[in-house]
């Protein structure tokens, strides 16, 4: 399998390297240059196999030759085996119609797991082949940092550094961060905001020297093997509610675009879709664009939702590639105009073949904790603030389905106890953290506290990461 960029002029890669290097060099993101496709019967096969093993047959194609089946079915297996629930991605019935897909069952709760879980056993088994260590470094202000440190954590091929704004993400965000006890994990809280944690961060990739000491990688959202993960639990969803043989609607509580391309890509390997419905909050471009057709950003709001307010949504541009007939120039020339303006106007004819399969519905915070209200009242589910605005878009835009007969599912994307404050706000009733989590606030934390100063920042890298494995055999 070999992937290309969607703007064009970056070098075809295989599955590997793309793993290992996340954006192409001409700034665009890598997708596959031909979808495979899972026929009719392979999809209804899915049905009733165990999570892992479906999971292997939908990734197994997008990885082709650089990894050898017995190693990725094995890697895939382990990496869902210590999931709390034995479906691993479980669907409830909510109402006639409406499904809830749980994407809340991995070690930090929350979806980001499901991909991140084999993303980090992929890096792993890469890396150790080559020879090679990578230090990942990343900032949080709440979720990706924790299911990033759990995915990486006791990798013999990886350390992993996690900046985060001091006291500015939740109790339970920080301690499933700060409480994991592995050597090759460090937390570092910034004395300072996100948005300095990101420019620390920037400034460390930028010092090409540093860079390259460290052979410093991220695992950010736009990297292919995520989308590739999170595929998966899209067909298994289908083929459980009928696929092939009927279509099926999914609703997505979304930020940067990831998981609802996710489904979108699992209809492009075969999955009838017979709508996606994009649910946002009040940061709510994409549900703008698809009324509008223009993405136009605007200033991000904190919301009761933190995971999906973003105002630029990256991997969107994957899906403006199809929207442009593969034309990278024209996908490229498109992100300059958006990066320069503000602005980017999709035109009449690809506004209209967007709407043929995308809708979707915004709700302010008010909305949500009305939502989460009902939803427990009708169905006795709590649901935190990402998921309810899943099922009420999902409720909402329920008669834009064309297909009457297809079921909506409206993905779970975070366990209630992530958001147990506004859950409690909403129901009177306060989420407890599942088993597995539940001695959560008796852990011991390590965290380091740094200001927010890059030279600082970069020591306390260096002296704690383990060399690159170039230099360890310049040494020997
Ligand atoms: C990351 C996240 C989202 C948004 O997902 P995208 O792939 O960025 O669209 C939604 N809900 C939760 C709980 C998340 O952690």
């Amino acid at each position: 399998m070999r992937y290309i960029s969607t703007r064009g002029t970056a070098p075809v890669l295989g599955f590997d390297e793309v793993l290992l290097t996340g954006l192409a060099r001409d700034g665009g993101l890598y997708i596959p240059e031909t979808w495979p496709v899972l026929t009719g019967p392979e999809i209804r096969a899915l049905s009733g196999l165990p999570y892992a093993e479906a999971a292997f047959r939908v990734m197994r194609p997008f990885v082709g030759a650089a990894i050898a089946e017995d190693d990725l079915g094995a890697l895939i297996e382990d990496a869902y085996a210590g999931f709390g629930h034995a479906a691993v991605a479980p669907l409830k019935q909510l109402d006639g119609r409406t499904w809830l897909l749980e994407l809340t069952h991995g070690p930090t709760l929350a979806f980001k797991d499901y991909a991140m879980q084999v993303l980090g056993r992929l890096f792993d088994h890469v890396l150790e082949r080559r020879g090679e260590r990578v230090t990942i470094v990343g900032a949080t202000s709440g979720d990706t940092g924790s299911a990033a440190i759990e995915a990486c954590r006791d990798r013999a091929a990886i350390d992993i550094f996690i900046l985060h704004p001091k006291g500015q993400v939740s109790e339970v965000q920080r301690r499933q961060m700060t409480t994991v006890a592995a050597e090759n994990v460090f937390n570092i809280a910034i004395e300072g905001s996100f948005d300095d944690c990101q420019d620390l961060l920037k400034a460390l990739f930028n010092d090409t020297a540093f860079r390259d000491e460290m052979n410093l990688s991220a695992v950010n959202s736009i990297n292919w093997a995520r989308i590739m993960g999170q595929i998966a639990y899209y067909m298994v969803a289908g083929a459980a509610l009928g696929a092939p043989d009927r279509a099926v609607a999914f609703a997505v509580p979304t930020g940067n675009f990831g998981n609802v391309y996710a489904a979108y890509a699992a209809g492009r390997m075969g999955l009838p879709l017979a709508r996606l419905i994009v649910g946002s909050n009040r940061n709510d471009i994409l549900t703008r664009c698809f009324a509008t057709g223009a993405m136009t950003v605007s200033e991000v709001e904190p919301t009761l939702s933190p995971s999906m307010d973003i105002q630029i949504s990256s991997n969107f541009e994957r899906l403006l590639f199809d929207l442009y007939d593969g034309e990278g120039a024209a996908v490229a020339a498109a992100m300059r105009e958006f990066r320069a303006t503000g602005t980017l106007a999709l035109g009449q004819a690809r506004w209209a073949r967007a709407l043929e399969l995308f809708d979707g519905a915004r709700l302010d915070d008010e909305g949500t904790l009305e939502a989460i209200a009902r939803i427990f009242e009708e169905t006795g589910e709590l649901v935190d603030p990402h998921t309810a605005i899943g099922v009420a878009a999902a409720r909402e835009k329920a008669g834009s389905v064309p297909d009457p007969h297809a079921p909506i599912v409206a993905v779970a994307t975070a366990h209630p106890a992530k958001f147990p404050d506004a859950v409690e706000r909403a129901t009177g009733v306060r989420p407890a953290l599942p088993p597995a989590l539940a001695d959560l606030y008796e852990r011991e934390e390590r965290l380091s506290v740094l200001p927010n100063d890059l030279a600082q920042v970069r020591d306390f890298v260096r002296a704690r990461a383990r060399p690159a494995s170039g230099r360890m055999t310049g040494v020997a």
